[in-house]
């Protein structure tokens, strides 16, 4: 889809589900903290949103969705997560409990699943079990051959939708002998069973996603037929895995949506407020960390559309790109979101507040994007696995591959560029050193260098020095190849497990997103709508990634926070996502009276 249109598709929603701060609108973040308050699934939020049709954007087209490209289903969600992340994920679960099926299932499981989905069905995906979190291996659900088909005996817990879905996707054991082809996905729908042969575990009181229903299923020789096998028997922990790294890319959208509304509701507070004859915008430290946090997101932003692309563009590369977001985002969006509350001050506590009470959620909710599908652990450890391979070819490969990695970034990282339908069966499972992000990144500091020499003045001045300190930042692939080397001759079989190999994993993600924010620039530059793009905005994604390697260091003068100041007020003002996207949002009806408040 072009960016304009999806830009007019994401319009058309916001108009749908109108200004959140209008009590009367369809998702008014009254009623969104009411649900949350009572702890009440959100059934209204979620049967509107089907009516409107956001879910068919996540489903293939060939069985009756409107999917070709995931990005369009990813934006249409962090427009419903901006309001309330509890309807977006009980949305999210649906359609990733999907996946399995999408990846391995055959036409006639996709068709009905779809068609039962498009009239109102729900899907849970029960692949965690309450006494083995994330080691799938050790999973016990069993599932017995028996004539014409499997009887399932076990338990899935903590399972989003477990209780309001009708069926439930599950990872259960079919082989007698342990390892990875011992398992097999089956579709159990809980209206085809005998009920005495299934029970809804009690839904769980959560920290964030209050209304959530997070609970789980216990089956005691469920019958299931043949047919509702997905895949091969032995399939499922390649199906499964495939299809979290699609769980793993699309979540970090809660993040983002929580970090969109945490800065828009501070804006309206720092904007109206005057605190010793200025209003707190103009104060400089909190105007410093007002474009910080921006920058952040904007980091988030350009990273995430990278990866989601990938699922298209580079499926066989995804096993690194999804860890790098799942793992990246939400951490460096939880400390944005500290950073926030101490601009927004003492309302940040209120959760009643008749305009800022939303934001408390908000910090509760974007803590789910950690945890939920695969953690941080995890996705480090995923990366951890791959690190020397990745590390050999972002600093040795050969022209030739650089070249093929160059071409692939301009439809990784434009937003305008077309992409290939998402066919997930290509998805694997490990990338073979490949990171288009880092193998291109020196394709994309040359065409930034350019770009900088066209321009004028300080925005001349201000992308080469973000040249230069990118540059800086993605030299560090051959001292951190070094240190792998050196900590694998010290700690021999250790390494794999070590507490040391997890933080080199880390800095290779701060490199992959330094690679991302140059990328997105060179390649996205022409068609971003004014005021984007900026050198200044830039230099300062650089700064906030070379932080966490420098913390006390700047490379940003006050005048790159005014100019980066100047495009936040802008999004502000004009009422878009803080996003290169900047979409359209709900027209503001409500008038700001409660923001003085
Ligand atoms: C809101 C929410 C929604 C969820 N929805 C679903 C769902 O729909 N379907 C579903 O199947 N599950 C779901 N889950 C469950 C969740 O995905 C799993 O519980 C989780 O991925 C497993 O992690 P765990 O936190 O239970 O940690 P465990 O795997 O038990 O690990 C505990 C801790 O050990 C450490 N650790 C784990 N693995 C490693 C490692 N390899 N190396 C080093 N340290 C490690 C980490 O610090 C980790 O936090 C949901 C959970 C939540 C909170």
């Amino acid at each position: 889809m072009s960016k304009a249109d999806l830009t007019a598709l994401a319009a058309q929603l916001e108009e749908y589900l109108g200004d959140p701060h209008d009590a009367g609108s369809r998702m008014s973040f009254t009623r969104v903290l009411d649900h949350d308050e009572h702890e009440e699934y959100p059934y209204a939020f979620v049967s509107q949103l089907r009516r409107w049709g956001v879910h068919e954007y996540s489903l293939p087209a060939e069985q009756g969705g409107r999917a070709g490209n995931v990005e369009t289903g990813f934006n249409l969600m962090r427009l419903v997560g901006r309001r309330d992340a509890t309807t977006a994920t009980a949305l999210v679960i649906t359609n990733l409990s999907f996946m399995p099926l999408w990846i391995a299932g055959s036409d006639e499981q996709k068709r009905s699943a779809v068609e039962d989905m498009k009239r109102g069905g729900g899907l849970s995906w029960g692949l965690s079990e309450r006494d083995h979190g994330s080691d799938l291996l050790a999973n016990e659900m069993v599932a017995e051959k028996t004539d014409g088909g499997y009887l399932l005996t076990g338990e899935k817990w903590l399972i989003g939708n477990a209780t309001v879905a009708d069926t439930m996707v599950v990872f259960a054991r079919t082989g007698k002998r342990n390892g990875p082809a011992a398992y097999s996905i089956f579709i159990v729908d809980k209206r085809q069973i005998p009920a005495i042969t299934a029970e809804e575990l009690p839904v769980e009181k959560l920290h964030g996603l209050r209304a959530l229903d997070l609970s789980g299923l216990r089956l005691k020789g469920a019958f299931v037929p043949d047919s509702a096998r997905v895949g091969a028997e032995g399939q499922g922990l390649e199906i499964a895995l495939k299809s979290t790294q699609l769980a793993r890319t699309v979540i970090s959208s809660l993040a983002m949506s929580a970090v969109d509304t945490g800065l828009r509701l501070t804006l309206d507070f720092t904007e109206g407020r005057v605190l010793l004859g200025t209003a707190v915008s103009d104060v400089p430290y909190s105007r410093r960390q007002l474009t910080e946090a921006f920058a952040d997101l904007m980091v988030a932003d350009a990273v995430s559309l990278g990866a989601v692309r990938s699922l298209q563009a580079a499926p066989e590369q995804l096993s690194v790109w999804s860890s790098v977001v799942k793992y990246l985002l939400p951490t460096l969006l939880e400390k944005t979101m500290s950073q926030l509350n101490m601009v927004l001050g003492a309302r940040f506590f209120l959760r009643d507040h008749p305009h800022y009470g939303p934001y408390q959620k908000m910090l509760r909710d974007l803590l789910v994007a950690n945890i939920a599908d695969g953690n941080t652990v995890v996705n480090l450890r995923n990366l951890g696995q791959q690190l020397d391979g990745l590390l050999a070819s972002a600093g040795e490969a050969a022209p030739a591959v650089r070249e093929a990695a160059a071409e692939r970034a301009a439809t990784l990282f434009g937003m305008d560029r077309e992409l290939p339908v998402y066919e997930p069966w290509k998805q694997e499972l490990f990338s073979r050193g490949q990171d288009d992000a880092m193998l291109a990144a020196p394709d994309g500091l040359s065409r930034l260098r350019a770009l900088a020499e066209e321009a004028k003045g300080t925005e001349r001045d201000r992308l080469l020095r973000a040249a230069d300190e990118a540059e800086e930042l993605l030299d560090r692939v051959g001292p951190l190849t070094d240190r792998a080397a050196e900590l694998k001759a010290e700690l021999g079989r250790e390494y794999a497990q070590s507490a040391e190999l997890f933080e080199l994993s880390k800095e290779y993600c701060l490199l992959h997103a330094t690679a991302a924010c140059v990328l997105t620039y060179v390649h996205s530059h022409g068609v971003l709508d004014d005021p984007l793009p900026s050198g200044a905005l830039l230099l300062l994604q650089i700064e906030r990634l070379r932080r966490h390697l420098y913390p006390h260091e700047s490379v940003t003068d006050p005048s790159v926070i005014d100019e980066v100041m100047r495009v936040l007020r802008h999004l502000h003002r004009e009422n878009r996502l803080f996003s290169h996207w900047q979409f359209p949002l709900a027209e503001r009806v409500a008038d700001l009276t409660a923001a003085r408040l």
